[in-house]
């Protein structure tokens, strides 16, 4: 099959009727993510299905034109970079699925101000200013699953499966006739070979770094045994038998922890409460290089950053 040529856009064939579809440019880091395309197939679906493909608005539309009408869209969870621009796929007729509890925050933006704890942080004019630089515009309607349900649309089945270490709505998909296993953002998240990215990311209350690993166990068992092709939201393809993905994900934990547990080490720490702890590590900018951020951006990234940091000193020996 010959694939379109769009400017920005990089299209890739995981199999003959399923792309990967990726942004390049992006007005900000939290604004896209990539996602897949079922394209129609004869006995399956007349109708082009869209799951989790946060990208801009004017390419949704370039899309539509080609390969629309898209009549159904699935969100993975309801971080920014996977909600922003859904309310295009829907003013384009597809209807939006989302799962619980995190449907609603595709609805109002308040929901996610509340629903992640950036309200024990923040003003919500703060989270408004992010959503705004991310393009975030709400939807209308949305249709709620459960984390582990199948979904069939015509005769396209999709299995959900609940990866809730990232947040507790966060699924992956298996589309078990078609052996591709979506494992969104669980944090295989390498640009390319051979560079890496950050990595699993655990920066709300809600997130778990012991759930995170059980969810990067079960996705390897899924993959390996049911599953020809891995995809993710911030990455490239990779096929069965390559597993690398999994040992990335888990050595970056392993490295988030000695991060912490060296700055431990050498930070004045030992009759500190945990609050204050963390405090002070916070300001050593172990994980984001918050110095050189303004305003809303420093409180939103100090506010992820002091959770990782939380996460990972629970698990060190330094209050045991
Ligand atoms: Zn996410």
């Amino acid at each position: 099959m010959s694939l379109p040529k769009i400017d920005n856009l990089e299209i890739w064939e995981v199999t003959e009727d399923i792309l990967l579809i990726h942004q390049k440019k992006v007005p900000f880091l939290f604004s896209c993510c990539d996602g897949l395309l079922i394209l129609p197939k004869k006995a399956r679906n007349k109708k082009a299905i869209a799951l989790d493909l946060n990208i801009e608005p004017k390419y949704i539309k370039n899309l539509n034109d080609i390969y629309g009408p898209v009549s159904n869209y699935v969100c993975t969870h309801a971080h920014v970079d996977h909600t922003s621009h859904v309310y295009a796929w829907e003013q384009f007729g597809a209807n939006i699925h989302a799962p619980s509890p995190e449907a609603n925050f595709l609805l109002d933006l308040h929901n996610f101000y509340e629903g992640f704890g950036f309200n024990e942080a923040m003003e919500y004019s703060s989270v408004e200013k992010f959503g705004e630089i991310n393009g975030f515009h709400n939807c209308k309607q949305v249709n709620c699953f459960k984390p582990g349900d199948s979904l069939k649309f015509e005769k396209f089945r999709i299995d959900t499966i609940s990866f809730s270490g990232h947040s507790k709505a966060h699924v992956g998909f298996l589309l078990p006739k078609e052996k591709v296993l979506h494992i969104s953002c669980l944090g295989f998240d390498k640009p390319k070979p051979g560079i890496d990215g950050f990595g699993p990311w655990y920066g709300f209350k809600q997130a778990s770094i012991s759930q995170y690993i059980e969810d990067i166990n079960k996705a390897e068992s899924i993959f390996i045994n049911n599953a020809k092709f891995l995809t993710s939201s911030h990455s490239y393809i990779v096929k069965n038998p390559d597993t690398h993905p999994f040992e990335y994900m888990r050595t970056k934990i392993k490295e988030n922890q000695e991060k912490v547990d060296n700055a431990l080490k050498i930070s004045n720490s030992s009759k500190l409460s945990e609050d204050e702890v963390v405090k002070q590590l916070l300001q050593m900018d172990i994980f984001f290089p918050k110095r050189k951020l303004k305003d809303f951006l420093f409180e939103i990234y100090s506010l992820w950053e002091s959770w990782i940091i939380r996460k990972h000193i629970q698990r060190s020996n330094h209050f045991k």
